[in-house]
């Protein structure tokens, strides 16, 4: 049974074998793109050079991307923990074409690598393509040999792919791996199909139209490629699993959190280890890029992910911190590959050691309130937004966590009060307002970036960028 850092490298040579250049992971902080939260996929660090912008020594690529989607057009922040296939940090495994090869050539290269390196039973897999893409459909049959019910035909923005309003687009082709029946989904494009029985293990983009102006495609002179492999989805497969959490990196760091805390990884607190051991992940990975824990833009994403782990860890039953003390399992794991995790492992475990610890005093009290409150409701209540407010506040509770914690209970929350109530304590600050804001804060960004040098930083021009941006 491959594990998963095997599989990565497995992919990637397979690629460069096949004439690909090996290109690093880029930063989680997009270096060419002020809109764009976090890196959400590996064909961000080649955006200028699909545009024809930037030119490369190579016209074949492959890479293992580092991606966060937690934020933005992409969040998935709310499925962790409890469904079997999202994260918010991932590994996107791709291979790309500028201008090179097209269509025929990248499906024969992924049918190859799951079918022929890695494989995959045949009957196992299902294609979706864009409903008009007959010659996608057709490349499927002869390369893949699939019979028409093997091709899924649909008709959304899902399967049509556009870098923005105007520029390169076109259809893609999405590859499914079906895990058995007996579990809840139906087939890719049906009403029950957000499921884990179909899972949706790689991507192909067919770029073969430029649109400019909006509205008018013309074909691309030179077509591209672009794809993305969910790893974590691929070495569930591979090692016989049908859910990510249960694959090798993932037991490791949930084992590594039950023990911290003295409990049984499968037991009453299964799904808080997951929440754990994923957030653990995306944290560790974006202090590394340089985001530190703060009052917006990027630096609050990252404050919302560790403080909802923090309060799943909390309420396991932990007095002390204990986060910072999963670090050494994640980068036994993964340090290999990602080198930056050991080159800031200080840096990271004092970032959540000190988050953690400035947070614990406010969790107690606000974690009071919430359940006081929220005994008052009826089942299926909505919390106030004035006290979801007063949680954010006071008790610095982001609004998602006091979300997620009322999800347990099958309660939700006012998200309309709450901007309300939020909107007005700006508008009384605004009316008061007589020096500079988050000065420490400020500080210790600065002076950590002396120390260590940084990713481009743009978090404190976006008030609240995680909703708007991307
Ligand atoms: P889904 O429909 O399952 O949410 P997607 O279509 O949003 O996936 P893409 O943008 O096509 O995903 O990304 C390429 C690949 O990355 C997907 O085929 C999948 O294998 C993987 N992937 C996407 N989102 C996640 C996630 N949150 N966690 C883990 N893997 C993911
Ligand atoms: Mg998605
Ligand atoms: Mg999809
Ligand atoms: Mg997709």
């Amino acid at each position: 049974m491959p594990s998963t850092n095997e599989i990565r490298s497995h992919f990637l040579n397979y690629f460069s074998k096949n004439d690909h250049q090996i290109v690093p992971s880029s930063s989680l902080v997009p270096q060419n793109d002020p809109t764009l939260l976090f890196t959400n996929a590996g064909m961000v660090q080649f955006k200028n050079v699909f545009t024809g912008q930037e030119q490369r020594p190579y016209s074949r690529a492959t890479t293992a991307q580092k991606v966060v989607r937690a934020g933005g057009k992409h969040n998935d922040l709310d499925n962790v923990g409890y469904t079997a296939r999202h994260h918010t940090f991932f590994e996107m495994l791709g291979n790309f074409s500028f201008g090179d090869y097209f269509k025929e050539k990248a499906i024969y290269l992924a049918w190859n690598l799951i079918t022929g390196e890695f494989k995959l039973p045949r009957e196992k897999l299902l294609v979706t393509v864009y409903s008009d893409d007959n010659e996608a459909a057709n490349l499927w049959k002869k390369i893949a040999g699939f019979s028409d019910d093997r091709i899924i035909r649909i008709n959304s923005s899902d399967n049509f792919w556009r870098m923005g309003d105007t520029g390169p687009c076109g259809p893609c082709s999405e590859i499914f791996y079906d895990h058995g029946e007996d579990v809840f989904g139906g087939p890719p494009g049906s009403k029950n199909e957000d499921g884990d029985r179909f899972v949706e293990i790689w991507n192909l983009v067919f770029m073969q139209y430029f649109e400019y102006p909006p509205g008018t495609r013309n074909p691309l002179p030179r077509p591209s490629i672009d794809t993305g492999m969910g790893l974590e989805r691929f070495a569930a497969i591979m090692q016989g699993k049908r859910d990510n959490f249960d694959i090798d990196t993932f037991q490791v760091l949930i084992r590594a959190s039950a023990e911290v805390t003295n409990t049984d990884p499968f037991g009453p607190h299964k799904v808080s280890h997951r929440v754990v051991a994923d957030h653990l992940r995306s944290s560790a990975f974006l202090i590394a890029d340089g985001v530190l824990p703060s009052k917006d833009g990027r630096g609050y994403v990252l404050r919302r992910i560790m403080r909802r782990a923090m309060r799943h860890l909390h309420m396991i039953g932990t007095q002390q911190p204990v986060f910072y003390k999963l670090l050494p399992a994640l980068i036994e794991e993964m340090g290999s590959a990602y080198p930056e995790l050991i080159h800031y492992e200080t840096l990271i475990s004092e970032t959540l050691y000190n988050e953690e610890q400035r947070f614990k005093s406010m969790l107690d009290r606000g974690l009071s309130l919430l359940n006081e409150e929220s005994g008052k409701l009826p089942s299926h209540g909505k919390l106030s937004g004035d006290i979801a407010f007063k949680l954010y506040d006071t008790y610095g509770f982001p609004l998602d966590l006091t979300a997620d914690a009322l999800r347990e209970k099958g309660l939700t929350v006012d998200h309309e009060g709450f901007d309300k109530a939020m909107a007005e304590q700006r508008n009384r600050a605004r009316a008061a307002w007589v020096g500079s804001g988050d000065n420490a804060t400020e500080t210790i960004w600065f002076e950590l970036k002396d120390k260590f040098g940084s990713s481009e930083f743009l978090g404190y021009k976006n008030n609240r960028a995680d909703a708007e941006i991307q």
